[in-house]
């Protein structure tokens, strides 16, 4: 398995599992099947509100003897209600209790806007705070704190675009290490992952088969990613699935990729796709798709009722 490496020198596995609607009652299971199926790192959040059955499967896991806790990479992500400085230690201490862990390989803001502390997902104008009640840099600086802490051994952001990037140039100190975004053939983020190369930031695609399991009849019209033609014909020229495809797209790109799954069959699949290497064909093809587009659009967070804008979020707005 390929590996990321950090600058001082801690290595990622560049295949994970996601685990954003993985359902309580299977998340468990399908965390002790990767683990044995090979995987060893785990993407997580609080937000999926799936964090103590993860932890759960992660128990399981270890007290069987398959893995010890520093052969895993585990991540998970700030919420957006807890930007203040003073929230974000004991945000990340509930994620750890929750976890079963006393560390984190890498704590994440998970978007760059903040909601109030009560509000899980924020709808009204006042369920908001704004960039001047809560700025970036003081999010930052307490990320930097849990850091030197050791709490997390590595910080990172996630939905950020080069100019929120910038912001947290200024702030100084420990940079991110990590930019988690959406990223597949229909999203392939050129621009922003040649900044982050530039600046040392290593990348994780999220999405990376479009999260079918996301659409609500707002997105019924959306590009099927896992069945477009020219996807299909390089799964059948090297005998893999579509998925793998897509998989393998990422890491050929020295980019991580945390595919979700719960189906024991298909984590192993995906795991699999470590092993498939697209050809420099099957890499133009996909540069040449045809279709752009983002499934996770950050329009549940801007709009109308709320002090944030597309731009805030992504580069093309
Ligand atoms: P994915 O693109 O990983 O798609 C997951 C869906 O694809 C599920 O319905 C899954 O079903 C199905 N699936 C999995 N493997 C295959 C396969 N080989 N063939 C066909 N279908 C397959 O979507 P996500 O949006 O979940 O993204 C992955 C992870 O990225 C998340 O789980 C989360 O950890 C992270 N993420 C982070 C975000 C952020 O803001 N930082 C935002 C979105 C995601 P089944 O389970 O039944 O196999």
């Amino acid at each position: 398995m390929k590996k990321l490496e950090f600058q001082n020198g801690d290595k990622l596995p560049i295949l994970g599992l996601g685990t954003w609607k993985s359902e309580p009652g299977e998340v468990r299971k399908a965390i002790v099947w990767a683990i044995e199926a090979g995987y060893r790192h785990l993407d997580c959040a609080k937000i999926y509100q799936n964090e103590k059955e993860v932890g759960e499967g992660i128990a399981i896991a270890i007290e069987s003897g398959l893995v010890t806790r520093k052969d895993l990479f585990v991540t998970s992500k700030l919420w957006n209600n807890a930007h203040k400085a003073e929230q974000v230690r004991p945000a990340l201490e509930s994620t750890l209790k929750d976890l079963g862990l006393d560390y984190l390989d890498l704590y994440l803001v998970h978007w760059p806007l903040a909601f109030k502390s009560d509000v899980t997902f924020a709808k009204e104008p006042e369920d908001f705070h704004t960039y001047s009640e809560v700025p970036l840099g003081e999010t930052w600086r307490a990320m930097q704190e849990v850091k030197s802490e050791g709490l997390a051994k590595h910080i990172g952001v996630s939905n950020f675009n080069q100019n929120k990037l910038n912001e947290l140039k200024e702030v100084g100190g420990q940079q991110p290490e990590m930019n988690q975004v959406e990223m597949h053939p229909f999203l392939p983020q050129s621009g922003l992952v040649d900044y982050c190369k530039s600046h040392q930031i290593l990348m994780t695609a999220y999405s990376p088969l479009g999260s079918p399991d996301s659409r609500s009849d707002k997105h019924e019209n959306d590009p099927k990613l896992l069945s477009n033609p020219i996807v299909k014909e390089i799964a059948t020229k090297h005998g893999a699935t579509e998925g793998q495809v897509l998989i393998a797209w990422s890491i050929t790109r020295d980019i991580a990729v945390i595919p979700k799954s719960t189906n024991k069959g298909r984590i192993k699949e995906n795991f699999e796709a470590s092993q498939l290497e697209l050809d420099a064909e099957d890499l133009q093809k996909l540069r040449d798709i045809g279709i752009s587009h983002r499934f996770v659009d950050g329009s549940f967070f801007t709009g109308d009722n709320s002090p944030y804008t597309l731009s805030d979020l992504w580069d093309d707005h």
